[in-house]
């Protein structure tokens, strides 16, 4: 039996949680789905309970502004069902999850995707050694559980996180060995026409002038580096990179890399929705109007997941898709609608204007999904970049033909991990933008399934 709701969201990040709230304000019934126990999603990780600990401080205010997009939620009356993993996603609404053990179903007459964002897959060589990891992943250690490494640390890449991340390690009492910065040093003036935009964000350049301050301060070892490489027999025990022309290498326990988010497309790509390729983002997202509507009637996008524009705006889009989803169940006019977006569209017009600077500023370097032959592309099936290659060379003309050749993007994963990966090297082998060669077809279930999380559908509806 389904659940049915007007509103089911997927995702209890900001997007998600502010949509499901300004439904119920509005009369909908609505759920919010999510995989975690704790509502907040990414960057509002554990924030009921981190905000009371140790950690709290360490993790700063805008990680506090958590508390109250969570407060707001729990007021609103909207359902929660945390733990529950969405696998699959039907154009009609229908969402369908699993809790590890049974799956359940969720009717709605609109679905809303708010699952936010992955880390940028970067593939360099020995980045599959046991002791690298993502910056990102590291923060969530430290947002759930307090962790802080020990030992060796070195962080490598590009964009706020790695400066984020540092800063709060240091608060948190932790050491980082050293900084490697990819940043191509051409970004610089490459951001710098889109300056007198992102000036209207004053606060959050500032804060990123503080940032890049904080880690002056701290005495971290910073380096500039145009290629970095893991090494070491059976885990990381080495990082290389190499800065104005020479290699250097350090001893090393804990590699942290990062270079940039991007949309998780995989659900709104599963359920046949159209996308496109953002260039300035240099990722694929869906096409969305301005009420985070899609192709497909009943499905609706916000967040990050829409495209990269960051956690206040994410909370501002989730309202509107829940205003515009209000309008077309016919619960408000659109005059209404049209006037309780209004200081949602003044909120995005102040966070908006600086992202073409960011993006910009922190662009990956060239080559980063292209990388050498020996490069493991795929990590699930141990597939490496000279094998994509190789399939381009016996005629694959796009990532679906160079899956079924060698199977790459065909593991658990299912191509979160190799997707840019695999359309960056078939682009370069082939002359054509990722946008002509396309990404990987998205098939349900998203994550593994076993048959009994399946067949526990059948025994509820007595099918
Ligand atoms: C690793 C990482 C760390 C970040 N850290 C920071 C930071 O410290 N500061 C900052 O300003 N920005 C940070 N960001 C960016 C920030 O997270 C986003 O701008 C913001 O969270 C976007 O909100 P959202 O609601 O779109 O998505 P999110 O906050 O990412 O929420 C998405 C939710 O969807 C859920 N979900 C995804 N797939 C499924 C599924 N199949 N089934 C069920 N649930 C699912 C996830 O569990 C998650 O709770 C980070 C991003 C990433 C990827």
């Amino acid at each position: 039996m389904s659940e049915t709701f007007d509103l089911v969201v997927i995702g209890a990040g900001p997007a998600g949680l502010a949509a499901a709230a300004q439904a119920a304000e509005l009369g909908l019934s609505a759920v919010v789905v999510d995989e975690q126990p704790e509502p907040g999603g990414q960057i509002y990780r554990a924030v009921e309970r981190a905000t009371k600990g140790p950690a709290a401080a360490a993790l700063g205010a805008d990680y506090a502004h958590g508390r109250q997009v969570v407060e707001a939620f729990r007021r609103s009356g909207a359902a929660y069902r945390p733990g529950l993993q969405v696998w699959q996603v039907e154009p009609s609404g229908e969402v369908l999850a699993s809790d590890g053990q049974r799956s359940v179903a969720f009717a709605g007459r609109r679905a809303l995707v708010a699952v936010g964002a992955t880390e940028r897959p970067v593939p360099i060589p020995g980045w599959t050694l046991p002791g690298v990891m993502g910056v990102g992943a590291g923060q969530i250690l430290l947002k759930s559980s307090g962790m802080v490494p020990a030992g060796e640390t070195w962080v490598v890449g590009s964009g706020p996180l790695p400066l984020l991340y540092m800063q709060q390690i240091i608060a948190a009492g932790g050491r980082i060995a050293g900084y490697i910065d990819t940043t191509p040093a051409a970004n610089g003036f490459l951001a710098a026409p889109h300056l007198s935009a992102a000036l209207r964000n004053l606060p959050y350049l500032r804060k990123g002038l503080k940032l890049r301050g904080a880690l002056r301060r701290s005495g971290i070892p910073g380096h500039r580096a145009d290629a970095v490489e893991a090494a070491g027999d059976g885990r990381v025990e080495r990082v290389r990179f190499r800065s104005g022309g020479t290699w250097h290498e350090k001893p090393c326990d804990l590699l942290l890399l990062h270079e940039g988010v991007v949309p998780n497309v995989h659900v709104t790509m599963a359920i046949g929705c159209a996308h496109e390729w953002d260039e300035r983002q240099e990722c694929f997202r869906p096409r969305l109007d301005e009420w985070g509507c899609t192709d497909i009637a009943a499905i609706l996008v916000a967040g990050d997941c829409g495209g990269i524009e960051g956690a206040r705006a994410a909370e501002a889009r989730g309202r509107l898709v829940a205003l515009g989803a209000a309008a077309s169940l016919g619960r408000i006019d659109d005059a209404t609608r049209d006037r309780m977006a209004r200081p949602l569209r003044r909120e995005l017009r102040r966070h908006l204007p600086i992202r073409p600077f960011l993006d910009t500023l922190f662009r990956p370097r060239r080559g980063l999904t292209a990388p050498a032959d020996a490069v493991i592309a795929c990590r699930c099936e141990s597939v490496t970049a000279g094998q994509v290659r190789e399939t381009v060379r016996i005629g694959a003309v796009g990532p679906n033909q160079a899956k079924s050749f060698i199977r790459c993007g065909m593991g658990p994963c299912q191509g979160r991990m190799c997707g840019l990966t695999v359309t960056g090297i078939i682009a370069e082998a082939t002359g054509r933008t990722p946008a002509e060669v396309g990404f990987f077809r998205i098939r349900p279930p998203l994550k593994p399934l076993t048959l009994g999380e399946l067949a526990a559908l059948g025994e509820d509806s007595g099918t």
